[in-house]
């Protein structure tokens, strides 16, 4: 069994990105984030300082927006727009979930297509499902810069992906649809989910239950990919897969830490540095 170490390519990616930033910065140009954040979710707040600290490593200019849970939508509107006309600022994230009474949908499309470095905009979604130049959302463009790091060929390869949100299974089904993958998608209303990851060369799972994928749904000598980031009551981080048992068939995995979960905010870093570049 290989080990796909996200961490390791993040942190080669990252150098990478540094000299892309020493390069920008000589010509006069500092690439810019601005990351909102709304409400005091404890796990929303660990990713935003990551993503934080990340721009800092790397330098890039990073700028968070903190709001209360009980904000109205429409300063979060007008502080986008506001964003969308600072040269200073390329890319603009906002930070998910958002409260009930804010409309997700309305927020993300207020975002400039071109500082929409998260990708959630339905016009660079629309790009990525025909093919098209777009900004990636960051997890799914991950777990490929994986697949390409560790020349995982993936055309004609049965691939089961477990989880259909718009911001992970969706996208990542498109990513791996366009590099000619026979993709099989997976949600809370499949029935018998095993016999779908049974057939799977590849299982890419990003659901949010640990444990969900064990070892007799996978077949002998699988890929498998685990996106999910589930925190047990003993305080552990673990994926939705039960990596002890299901590592012993696979013939490739990431672990959960240090696997999908760093190449999401090297992806981050990546995708605001072409947004500086356009
Ligand atoms: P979500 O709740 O929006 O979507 C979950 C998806 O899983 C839905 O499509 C749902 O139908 C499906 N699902 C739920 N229960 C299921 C079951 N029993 N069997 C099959 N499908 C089932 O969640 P999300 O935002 O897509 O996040 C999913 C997981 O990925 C979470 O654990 C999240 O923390 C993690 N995540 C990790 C990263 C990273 O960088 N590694 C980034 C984003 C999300």
């Amino acid at each position: 069994m290989i080990l796909l170490d996200g961490k390791k390519l993040a942190l080669k990616i990252q150098e990478d990105i540094k000299k892309d930033v020493e390069l920008l910065k000589q010509a006069s140009i500092t690439p810019g984030l601005a990351v909102i954040m709304v409400g005091d979710d404890p796990a929303s707040r660990v990713y935003v300082k990551k993503k934080a600290e990340a721009c800092k490593e790397v330098g890039i200019y990073s700028v968070v927006h903190e709001m209360p849970e009980n904000i109205k939508e429409d300063t979060i509107v007008n502080t986008i727009k506001l964003m969308n006309e600072n040269d200073s600022i390329n890319g603009i994230l906002v930070q998910l979930p958002l409260p009930e009474h804010i409309n997700q949908t309305k927020i993300l499309e207020t975002i400039d297509p071109k500082k929409d470095v998260d990708g959630f905009h339905p016009f660079n979604m629309g790009r990525l499902f025909l093919d098209l130049e777009s900004f990636v959302p960051c997890t799914p463009l991950g777990v490929m810069k994986i697949f390409e790091e560790y020349e995982i060929d993936l055309k004609g390869k049965n691939v089961c992906v477990v989880g259909a949100s718009n911001i992970v299974g969706k996208p990542m089904s498109a990513l791996l649809l366009n590099a000619f993958a026979t993709v099989d998608i997976c949600h809370i209303y499949t029935k018998n989910l095993s016999e779908h990851t049974n057939r799977a060369d590849i299982v890419i799972v990003g659901v949010g239950k640990a444990g969900l994928i064990t070892e007799d749904m996978v077949k002998e000598g699988a890929i498998v990919i685990d996106i999910g980031i589930n925190r047990l009551d003993n305080g552990k981080l673990v994926g939705d897969v039960d990596f002890e048992n299901v590592s012993k068939k696979c013939s490739y995995i990431t672990p959960v830490p240090g696997g999908v979960g760093p190449m999401t905010i090297a992806m981050l870093l990546a995708n605001t540095i072409k947004a500086t570049k356009l």
